[in-house]
């Protein structure tokens, strides 16, 4: 990786001048304007280019075209970001464009200023960040083949039927082959098979027998089993009073056209999914576009079925946006979005790019979720860019948790959010009731290590013997070092940082990552002087031999990280568990999401500990959602829930908070924390990473950087490091970070790639810019 990670950012027009001793009169200028534009080039090629638009595609070309065109000795692709551009050198030399991609803007107007705005808010280079707009299998969508697909139409009564026998045989049998066809049938092969015409097929389509479709694929994204034998056409059912005031009150912006951002704050199982449901559906009633966000489609095939056969059923084409498509599937579902043939898209992170015409609405669920930032170039966080488009767009945007993050709660407090409650479950369910059991005393009773407290085994007991189903939970987060005293519960954290010290294996000692303040790691708890302190780490698989000690007989799954990269294990346990087939599951927190089932009853969160001392500020704020979203899997049903919560620090303010459901006292009390450390909210954190094989070297010039921005940005920004990273050494390449705190963001990253580009970085040293970065370790 170059110095120039983040170079060039957003590739400046540079309006350049018509040479004056051009012939080209004022009328012949504003000519050449026309058919000139300013290009983007895909695939890494940094710079805006001019190109002639070609007499033959005069009038297709538009701000947001893909279009095809020379690039050196050969043929490239990009983006047309500006028509009536001027160019800097003589109009003679410009080279016309080849082609065009496909008929509609891969860009909305809307989403090209959006382009503009994330290239310079995360400092991406523009390419990335169209790349990252525009699925791959668009962008060189002209290579797949188009299929014509045949389906039936309308059922023929029997008579009517023996009538086309009588008159015209041939097209009966194709009529009768395809009525009897799950799925569309690709024209060419019923042809083939049957051995008819076309001329067969064009007299069913004449007569409104037959349908006739253009599509890449056989199989359409929103025709696949995400349901997971659910039944998703049950009637809506009416809202309750708080549900009906928050619909009303989105309504009101919905109808006034203009930008807003409805924070929705529900407690699980309040029915906040119907809400957005309704929001939804007004719009498509409308004649408006909506995109649904999730954090991630695999993981909430419930939430989708619900959505998709809502909006089906109402006669809405639905284009399901995940990772399991194939490129036709792509290809076909984001033609139907530009050309406005659907008009919801409903998927993870990058649908919120879909090109919908006239967008009015975007929903962010589950709105905190870490899983909406991208880990890669471009690092957008999808929920900002949302509220971002949002305002392009003159749409409301509207977010919805259980446990909104801070960052929006703060939004709401300054008022520039509309905060929406729903604080009872639907049908007056209780919220389950939080057990938390004191780990200390469980490994004082046992003398040794516990993996399931005796709490929790009864419960899971009692369970099993009513034939309800329990969850166990494993918290992911945290498998990396901290410190933890066994006896005490204690875990050793910066004085400066309040964050926990990461414990380091090769040396021995505690580091901060956020400040580079370290020290020897302790032989003896510094609390109580115990021995027993360690660092610590619990898997799935331990949980599950500790679950066949107690319980032989239960039939037990476990989704981890293998379950889960194979989509049809993970869905065929999912439909054993909701058919009653596993008593108990075995997971992370990631299967928790939107899952819903009437039998569980009972949900035992194994270790809450891990996500709360990791050393990152977000640490109590990620264990109590973590808890409150744990506790919701619970008690869906008629019967109420019981979750027990396995912890070393049981009087934790995450954990207490989180048992009394009390969001408003978690978050008040975290946000003082956080203002008080001048975190965010309160201010926006850049992440710098630096990397390369040589560690001094890397040191030496992440120091004379730190100098150089002190110098230039002086108290426009707080610096901390350089340190070594959480990870010091990644493949061979040795890691350095630095921290900006800042109020003002896009200030300080725009002077910060500016400084780049004049500093002398030596070529091995590599750099990462992450703008509000959701993860520290
Ligand atoms: P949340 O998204 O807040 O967790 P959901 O929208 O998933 O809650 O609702 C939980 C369950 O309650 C779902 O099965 C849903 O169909 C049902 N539900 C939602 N609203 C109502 C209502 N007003 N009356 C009865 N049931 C409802
Ligand atoms: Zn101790
Ligand atoms: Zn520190």
């Amino acid at each position: 990786m170059s110095a120039a990670a983040f170079s060039s950012v957003n590739p400046e027009h540079r309006p350049g001048r018509a040479p004056d001793d051009c012939i080209a009169s004022r009328g012949r200028r504003a000519l050449i304007r026309r058919v000139i534009v300013s290009v983007q080039p895909l695939a890494g090629f940094d710079k805006l280019l001019h190109y002639r638009v070609p007499e033959s595609l005069r009038g297709a070309v538009t701000a947001g075209s893909l279009v095809r065109m020379p690039l050196g000795h050969r043929h490239a692709i990009g983006l047309v970001l500006e028509t009536d551009a001027l160019p800097d050198v003589a109009v003679e030399k410009i080279k016309p464009l080849t082609g065009l991609v496909q008929d509609h803007p891969a860009l909305t107007a809307d989403l090209l200023a959006l382009a503009k705005w994330m290239a310079s808010y995360y400092a991406a280079r523009m390419s990335s960040v169209v790349e990252a707009m525009i699925p791959g299998a668009v962008r060189d969508g002209a290579r797949l083949k188009q299929e014509k697909y045949l389906a039936t139409a309308r059922v023929l009564s029997a008579e009517e039927l023996a009538a086309l026998t009588r008159k015209a045989p041939k097209q009966a049998k194709l009529y009768e082959f395809l009525r009897q066809q799950f799925r569309p049938g690709k024209k060419s092969l019923v042809l083939q098979r049957l051995d008819a015409t076309a001329a067969v097929v064009s007299a069913l389509v004449k007569h409104g027998l037959v349908t006739e479709e253009a599509r890449h694929v056989e199989r359409v994204a929103y025709a696949d089993g995400w349901s997971g034998g659910e039944v998703v056409t049950a009637a809506p059912p009416e809202l309750n009073e708080e549900q009906a005031a928050v619909v009303r009150s989105v309504g009101e912006s919905l109808e006034r056209g203009k930008f807003a951002v409805h924070l929705l704050n529900g407690v699980t199982g309040s029915g906040k999914t119907e809400v957005y449901l309704r929001a939804v559906e007004s719009v498509l009633a409308a004649g408006g576009s909506a995109i649904y966000l999730v954090p991630e489609v695999a993981l909430t095939p419930q939430t989708v079925a619900r959505l998709r056969g809502r909006f089906e059923s109402a006669g809405h084409r639905t284009v399901v946006w995940h990772s399991h498509l194939s490129e036709g599937e792509r290809l076909d579902g984001w033609a139907a979005l530009a050309s406005g043939a659907a008009r919801v898209v409903v998927g993870a992170r990058s649908a919120i790019f879909a090109p919908v015409q006239d967008l009015r609405l975007i929903v962010v669920d589950e709105e905190h979720e870490p899983a909406y930032k991208q880990d890669e170039t471009p690092r957008y966080h999808g929920r900002d860019v949302a509220v971002y488009r949002a305002k392009l767009a003159s749409a409301v945007c509207l977010l919805g948790s259980a446990t909104p993050s801070l960052e929006s709660v703060a939004n709401a407090q300054a008022g520039k959010y509309r905060l929406e409650r729903l604080t009872k479950r639907v049908d007056d369910r209780k919220l389950p009731t939080i057990q938390i059991v004191d780990m200390r005393i469980e490994v004082m009773r046992s003398r040794g290590l516990v993996t399931l407290s005796r709490l929790l085994v009864d419960h899971m007991h009692a369970r099993f013997e009513r034939r309800e189903q329990t969850i166990l939970f494993i918290n992911r987060r945290g498998y990396s070092s901290s410190m933890q005293c066994r006896k005490c519960g204690h875990v050793e954290e910066c004085p400066h940082c309040s964050v926990a010290m990461t414990y380091h294996r090769s040396d021995e000692t505690l580091k901060c990552h956020l400040c580079g303040h370290e020290r020897g790691a302790p032989v003896v708890c510094p609390a109580c002087a115990s021995p027993e302190i360690r660092w610590r780490g619990l898997g799935t698989q331990r949980v599950e031999e500790a679950v066949r000690r107690v319980l032989p007989r239960a039939r037990l799954e476990r989704m981890d990280a293998d379950t889960m990269q194979k989509k049809h294990r993970f869905r065929q346990i999912l439909g054993d568990f909701r058919a009653g087939k596993i008593d108990i599951l075995i997971g992370t927190q990631m299967i928790g999401k939107g899952l819903d089932f009437p039998n569980v009853t009972l949900v035992g969160l194994i270790d809450a500990d891990m996500s709360m001392h990791v050393p990152d500020f977000r640490a109590n704020e990620r264990t109590f959602q973590l808890l409150v979203q744990v506790a919701g899997r619970a008690g869906r049903g008629d019967r109420a829930g019981e979750v027990v919560v396995q912890t070393f620090t049981p009087q934790a303010d995450a954990i207490q908070f989180a048992k009394k459901a009390d969001f408003d006292g978690f978050s008040s009390g975290e946000l003082t924390m956080r203002k008080n450390f001048g975190y965010p909210p309160y201010r926006h954190l850049i992440h710098h990473l630096f990397r390369g094989p040589n560690p001094e070297k890397i040191k030496f010039f992440a120091d004379a950087w730190v100098k150089k921005v002190e110098a230039t940005l002086g108290s426009a920004v707080e610096i901390r490091g350089p340190s070594p990273a959480p990870i010091e050494k990644v493949k061979d390449e040795y890691r350095f970070q630095v921290w900006y705190f800042t109020a003002r963001t896009a200030q300080v990253v725009a002077e910060l790639v500016k400084l780049e580009s004049t500093f002398q970085w030596p070529d091995d040293v590599g750099q990462v810019l992450d703008v509000d970065p959701m993860s520290l370790v």
